[in-house]
């Protein structure tokens, strides 16, 4: 989500006539779009403002912006506004939509400016964006979230659920096919709570069909989806769809339904797993990732067992692991029973370990079949290489010329590690 929101700020910038410059020390404009999901990304953004404090010293014509998620608390603009004095820009996620405004008037009156919504109004259409791809694009359908896990700030930096009327999404998906995209990638921060507006209340797996029947568009994706909403209606899709493609990224958090009830999560262990027994049934191809939090408060070693067991009964193809990070005004940052970081890491190494063993098994059975890809550009590592991904989002890596890139072709997979496959063009 935040890099689309990257997208559509490059967009805007671009409109201005501006251009990405790669050379920090070059550029009129630095914006920093921001994280706060995590400490980690937290503290990378201080860091690097703290780098930037020479260089606005050097060129005080230079633009420093900050926006995003961590601008959304109060804590820290009161932090940037104290320690930063640098940052000539900070705005939120709530009215993106106006920085080319605050940028002229910035640029024109050469003062400080502090603009953040608390809550977003009315949802904006129509901001251009500048994509990473010109074959895959992100479309955002709905905005904010309600679900308040215990342990996460995006209910509040990001605010309630809003849906985007589904016409204004088909209309976004049928230009961006026009313009040569075949990928779509749905995003909300729980996507099964999608609904269109009165009489007709779209779900989201409706507007799944409507996307499928959209000629020249190729693969259909979505992020993330809540397992307390997934509904039976989103798994027939699967089967009827056949361009939605055969992945879900479906967050399990703990395995330990205790923790998972401190977590507000609303489903148990058995829950979880009943659903990807239903969905495997249903499309017995269909990769399964998820992302877990180690160390929550009150964890203890039986419950991270839990977590273990849950691991080994989904079989995942992949896992993003998390140590949990206490987030400022959480109702998680108020628990007792913190965990002790020396366990929270030992427990970390346990479980990425666990998750591994399965990837490599998981793209081991994948050697010897023919697979689709969207290739989507040159191996970094080799320039004779190419890279792209597989309907089930595994990354393969094949010989090939540039010119395939944004094209669909059929690989033919040999090799396979931890992360990624290899194969030959068939
Ligand atoms: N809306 C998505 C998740 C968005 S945040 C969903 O509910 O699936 C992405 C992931 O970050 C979460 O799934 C969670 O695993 C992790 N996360 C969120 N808050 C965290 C915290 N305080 N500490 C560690 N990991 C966290
Ligand atoms: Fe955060 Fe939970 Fe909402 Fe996902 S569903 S964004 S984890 S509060």
């Amino acid at each position: 989500m935040n890099e689309h929101d990257s997208e559509m700020l490059a967009g805007m910038l671009i409109n201005l006539g501006y251009w990405e410059n790669p050379v920090r020390n070059q550029a009129d404009v630095i914006l920093i779009n921001t994280c706060s999901v995590r400490e980690n990304a937290d503290k990378r953004f201080f860091g690097t403002l703290g780098q930037l404090k020479k260089e606005k010293r050097n060129r005080p014509e230079l633009v420093v912006g900050v926006c995003g998620c961590m601008m959304q608390q109060q804590h820290v603009v009161d932090t940037l506004k104290a320690k930063y004095p640098w940052v000539d820009l900070v705005f939120g996620t709530h009215n993106i939509h106006e920085f080319p405004l605050l940028l002229e008037n910035i640029l024109n009156e050469r003062k400080k400016l502090v603009s953040v919504w608390d809550d977003g109004e009315e949802i904006v259409e129509g901001l251009p964006v500048h994509r990473k791809h010109p074959f895959k694009a992100y479309v955002n359908i709905m905005y904010g979230c309600n679900n308040f896990c215990t342990y996460c700030i995006v209910p509040y930096t990001r605010g309630r659920e809003r849906s985007r009327n589904p016409e204004e999404i088909l209309k976004e998906v049928q230009k961006l096919v026009a313009d040569g995209v075949k990928e779509i990638t749905l995003l909300g921060q729980n996507v099964n709570s999608y609904k269109g507006p009165k009489p007709d209340r779209v779900t989201f797996a409706l507007l799944i069909y409507a996307l499928n029947k959209i000629d020249g568009l190729e693969r259909i994706r979505f992020m993330t989806s809540h397992p307390k909403d997934l509904s039976d209606e989103l798994i027939q899709a699967y089967v009827d769809c056949t361009k939605l493609c055969p992945h879900i990224h479906l967050p399990m958090q703990s395995g330990s339904t205790a923790i998972l009830k401190r977590m507000n999560r609303k489903y148990t262990k058995e829950g979880y797993l009943a659903l990807v027994e239903k969905l495997r049934n249903a499309v017995p191809d269909i990769a399964i990732t998820t992302d877990i939090i180690v160390g929550f408060p009150g964890e203890k070693e039986e419950d991270f067992e839990e977590t273990l067991d849950l691991v080994q009964k989904a079989q995942f193809d992949s896992a993003f692991t998390f140590l949990y990070s206490i987030r400022k005004g959480t109702p998680a940052e108020k628990y007792g029973e913190q965990i002790p970081e020396d366990v929270k890491h030992q427990r970390f190494s346990r479980l990425v370990e666990a998750v591994n063993s399965i990837s490599v098994e998981k793209n081991q059975a994948h050697v010897g079949r023919v697979e689709e890809v969207l290739v989507e550009g040159q191996s970094k590592t080799n320039r004779n290489a190419l890279t792209g991904r597989t309907g089930g989002h595994k990354l393969v890596n094949f010989k090939g010329g540039k010119d395939l890139i944004g094209q669909i072709v059929k690989v033919r997979i040999i090799d396979s590690t931890t992360f990624s496959l290899t194969g030959s063009l068939e």
